[in-house]
């Protein structure tokens, strides 16, 4: 049974590996962190030699070991992925996740762009474990060597449905340009992504009354909504995405 609380610790990093081109997977020792974990959380993690520290979302988390998916896009990625060793300042677990009591005895779906995929892939552990009677990965991303983590899915009985911009695996063009038709018989949906993905997942299951959640990617610095730099319109409502976030209902979401 997982309650919410907060750690700000110090914690060796056990491998930081490369697993393609880009993308690297970060294990650190974490003790009892990781068993307050819960899918669609995060931390803040402090590199060193950088000022603020980075949000990155709890890929797995299982026996004091905390994992993390992250693409090297700048500055704070890049010195994190030359880290093969030593420690990190993380803080967290922060946010709120995805809520799985949604998810007994229904057919479910994750629709994932990009490094979406890390929070979802944690969720898809969680939801696992439950008894649905469908459930389907629609993944999307620029080319192939970017879709990550396919056969862990698979391995946990997802159906895996993917596409690429390049066409160079699945369908070529968006997930989204797919999605309409295949979501029309599921009960409930989880989107992580860049947010022209979350607009149109956000559109199509309100239009087919699907209920569900997606989580929001805003630049933050400190994730604890003190500086306010991740704020978002929800429902004409401003809301922290840190903090009130970064997973929302999509019936409360206009984006
Ligand atoms: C909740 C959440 C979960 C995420 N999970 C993942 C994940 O699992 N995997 C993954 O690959 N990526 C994830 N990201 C995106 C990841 O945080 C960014 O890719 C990362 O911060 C880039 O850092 P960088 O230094 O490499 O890039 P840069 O583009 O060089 O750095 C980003 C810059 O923006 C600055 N900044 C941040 N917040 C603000 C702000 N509020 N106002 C002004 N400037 C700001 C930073 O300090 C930094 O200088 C997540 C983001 C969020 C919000």
């Amino acid at each position: 049974m997982c309650t919410l609380k907060r750690f700000d610790r110090t914690c060796e990093i056990i491998s930081n590996k490369e697993i393609c081109t880009n993308y690297f997977e970060l294990k650190i020792k974490a003790g009892n962190i990781a068993k307050y974990c819960l899918p669609g959380q995060f931390f803040m993690i402090g590199i060193p030699g950088v000022f603020l520290r980075r949000p990155i979302s709890v890929y797995d988390s299982k026996k004091n070991v905390l994992s993390f998916l992250y693409k090297v896009v700048g500055k704070g990625t890049a010195i994190l992925s030359r880290m093969c060793s030593g420690q990190l300042q993380v803080l967290g677990p922060l946010g709120k996740g995805y809520d799985l009591e949604i998810c007994k005895e229904l057919n479910y779906v994750i629709v994932a762009g990009g490094t979406g995929i890390a929070s979802l892939h944690f969720l898809a552990i969680k939801l696992g474990k439950n008894k649905a009677k469908k459930r389907t990965l629609y993944y999307g991303a620029r080319s192939k060597k970017d879709l990550l983590c396919l056969d862990k899915f698979k391995e946990i009985g997802w159906k895996v449905v993917v596409s690429t911009e390049d066409g160079s695996k699945g369908y070529k063009g968006y997930i989204t340009d797919i999605l309409e038709e295949k979501v029309k018989d599921s009960d409930v949906l989880f989107a992580c992504g860049p947010m022209p993905m979350l607009k149109k997942v956000v559109q199509i299951a309100k239009e087919k009354k699907i209920k569900g959640f997606v989580s929001l990617e805003e630049k933050m610095a400190c994730g604890v909504g003190n500086c306010q730099g991740c704020a978002v319109n929800i429902n004409k409502v401003i809301k922290m995405t840190c903090k009130d976030g970064p997973v929302f209902e999509i019936e409360e979401v206009e984006l």
